[in-house]
């Protein structure tokens, strides 16, 4: 089997598929994107594609470790992106061509069932009190939200009263009956996540996600040291290589490698058990399309230490289109009780609706981030 063509559609909401094509006539698809970036993740793809095309796609470690080390300048975000939607689009061939899920070529399941969450968006907690209730009425029990919105480096007490009282009346309105973690965002500084974990302890919140950015990731044990709560991050994290040093210094009690950031299924195999060395557990990151969820589920399902798998369906940022939209067989992706069933279609077990790609493609998307800034006119991290 030889790989014969790269096909990339930019798509809304903010998303990028690459199909892989074969000359045995399997196409292999995955998602190389990297939100608000994904005009230069496509420019690396196309450029990582002239190595691969007349190759046999199934070799796929050598693939991943010539596409990583072939290259001397290597890592960071767009590379590791590309590096993951080509990973994944090659397992999806594999497994087609095998007649396999590719969690099956993993080693075969070691769960049932996964556990998700559904994310509620808002700055209101009465409004985020009700998108919960209506959500539990479907069967979910575990959210998250975003912790905050831009704080100052240093910032005085009404700021913190703000966070702490929209989680406390989130805790009041819902009592026990639901899990929710917290996403900092990266937008707190470490001063000001020192103040924040310890006040939000008696909401016990299941988690609080990227509590200072990535790039203060030797604060973590000192902040765990601070705080009962949990506290997760990797979202932007990019290679075990990056991983090993948060292992090592330990604090984080769950890593959230995203699958089509962080070197696809074959990297965040190996992270994810590098991780469960450490006793550290498994969230993938994914507010991605249907490809990227697929990959990270076929993940989940072979990791003993994966505990929640995010996903994006009516997530806010979905404007202008829908997970499912993409795909044809929407039955497999259905969340019962709040967990999802293994996709057990041949490879990564998604079937894309290629001509609504093809449709979406033509309109094409440029999402960027905001760009928040505070008061004084200084950038504020969004
Ligand atoms: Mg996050």
């Amino acid at each position: 089997m030889k790989i014969t063509n790269f096909r990339l559609y930019s798509v809304k909401p903010r998303w990028l598929f690459l199909a892989i094509d074969t000359d045995e006539g399997i196409t292999g698809w995955g998602e190389p994107v990297i939100e608000g970036r994904s005009h230069s993740v496509a420019a690396a793809v196309e450029e990582l594609s002239t190595y691969l095309i007349g190759k046999d796609p199934r070799r796929i470690n050598d693939h991943w470790q010539t596409l990583y080390r072939g290259g001397f300048y290597r890592g960071g975000p767009i590379l590791m992106s590309a590096i993951a939607g080509i990973d994944q689009a090659l397992w999806d061939i594999k497994g087609k061509a095998m007649g396999q899920p590719v969690y099956e070529l993993l080693g075969g399941l070691v769960r049932d069932k996964m556990k998700t969450y559904s994310w509620v968006g808002g700055d209101d907690p009465a409004e985020e009190s009700e998108q919960m209730k209506r959500l539990m009425a479907q069967g979910w029990d575990t959210f998250k939200l975003n912790g905050c919105g831009r704080l100052k480096m240093v910032d005085g007490h009404r700021a913190v009263d703000k966070v702490i009282e929209r989680v406390a009346t989130i805790r009041e309105n819902l009592g026990s009956s639901v899990d929710f973690g917290l996403d900092f965002h990266g937008r707190v500084s470490v001063p000001m996540a020192k103040v924040l974990l310890k006040e939000l302890e008696p909401y016990r919140p299941l988690f609080v996600e990227e509590p200072v950015l990535a790039e203060h990731a030797e604060q973590y044990s000192e902040l765990a040291c601070g705080s009962s709560i949990v506290l997760a991050a990797g979202e932007r994290m990019f290679s075990r290589f990056e991983f090993k040093r948060v292992f090592e210094r330990g604090g984080i009690g769950i890593i959230q490698p995203d699958l089509s950031h962080a070197g696809g299924i074959t990297e965040c195999l190996k992270i994810a058990s590098m991780a469960e060395a450490y006793d550290v557990a498994l969230a993938p990151h994914c507010p991605l399309g249907p490809i990227a969820l697929a990959a990270c589920l076929a993940v989940d399902f072979v990791s003993y230490n994966a505990v929640l798998q995010e996903q994006s369906m009516g997530i806010h940022y979905n404007q202008g289109a829908e997970l499912l939209d993409y795909v044809l067989n929407k039955d497999d992706f259905a969340i019962d009780g709040g967990y999802i069933k293994p996709l057990a279609k041949p490879g990564l077990g998604v079937e894309v609706n290629e001509d609504y790609v093809k449709e979406m493609a033509k309109e094409g998307c440029d999402w960027k981030n905001p760009l928040w800034r505070h008061e004084d006119g200084t950038i504020a991290e969004w």
